[in-house]
């Protein structure tokens, strides 16, 4: 569903991402490591076309992305096939919740009001705030307003998910029922592109791990692998840093 190839990304002198190939298929959960800065958020976001790149190529559920972000037709289709929750909910907080989850298939996809409540309904209560439908983001803690926003993603039916981090602005306790709701996610066959440092997250939910350093993969692999018998020196200094 999304193939990266040779794909190199510069802001200014600085090179962000270095001939990165990525292939994920249908239904393959990714989650992405790395230190900070290291491009990890430019890569996943170069996928919905949140940042352009300057050469390579990128297919994205058979739309092509094209350098410099031209073909924003494709860019359109792809927005609304790829489903994106960041560090920071982005919730409308003029809205309720209901109204933040049925906006986008209204507007976008043209869905009738009374099929999109019943979609968010149906959506809260999977991610189990159905009970506050009526609230105000502002009303909710963090570990509900990022349940909102997953929510909210899945409202448009994507085929393909990305985080960025979704649980890293969360206190310790709300974490645990964000990274569940993605696991059930994940269960029921969702592609999925995460970028976490939630490792013990990562090792049980990903079907493949891939470390990013300086821009570029230095190493994937299973989790096992990855995690148990890195083999690049730069992945075993990170892991032994962070786990
Ligand atoms: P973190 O774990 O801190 O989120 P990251 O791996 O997601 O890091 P990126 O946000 O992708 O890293 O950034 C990669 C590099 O690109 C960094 O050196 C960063 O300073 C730089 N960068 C990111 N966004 C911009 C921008 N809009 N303009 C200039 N440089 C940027
Ligand atoms: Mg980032």
């Amino acid at each position: 569903i999304v193939r990266m190839h040779g794909l190199n990304k510069h802001f200014g002198s600085l090179h962000v991402l270095n001939n990165i190939d990525l292939e994920v298929s249908q239904g393959e959960v990714v989650v992405v490591i790395g230190a900070s800065g290291s491009g990890k958020s430019t890569m996943i976001r170069c996928i919905n076309g949140l940042e352009e790149f300057q050469s390579g190529e990128l297919r994205v559920d058979s739309h092509d992305l094209l350098p410099h972000g031209k073909a924003s037709r494709a860019l359109q289709t792809i927005r609304t096939e790829v489903g994106m929750v960041f560090q920071q909910f982005n919730l409308f907080p003029h809205l309720c919740v209901r109204d933040n989850v049925t906006l986008a298939p209204m507007k976008v996809r043209g869905v009738p009001q009374s099929d999109a409540i019943a979609t968010a309904e149906r959506l809260l209560d999977r991610v189990g705030i159905r009970d506050q439908a009526d609230k105000y983001p502002s009303q909710l803690s963090g570990g509900q307003q990022q349940r909102v926003a997953l929510a909210r993603a899945l409202a448009m039916e994507p085929r393909l998910m990305l985080f960025d981090e979704p649980t890293s602005a969360l206190d310790p306790e709300m974490i645990g029922e964000v990274l569940d709701a993605m696991r059930e996610l994940a269960r029921e066959g969702m592609t999925m592109i995460i970028v976490t440092h939630e490792m013990g997250f990562a090792r049980e939910v990903a079907d493949r791990v891939i470390y990013i350093h300086q821009g570029e993969i230095v190493e994937q692999g299973a989790p096992e692998e990855v995690f148990d018998n890195p083999r690049n020196e730069r992945t075993q200094n990170f892991l032994a840093r962070v786990l």
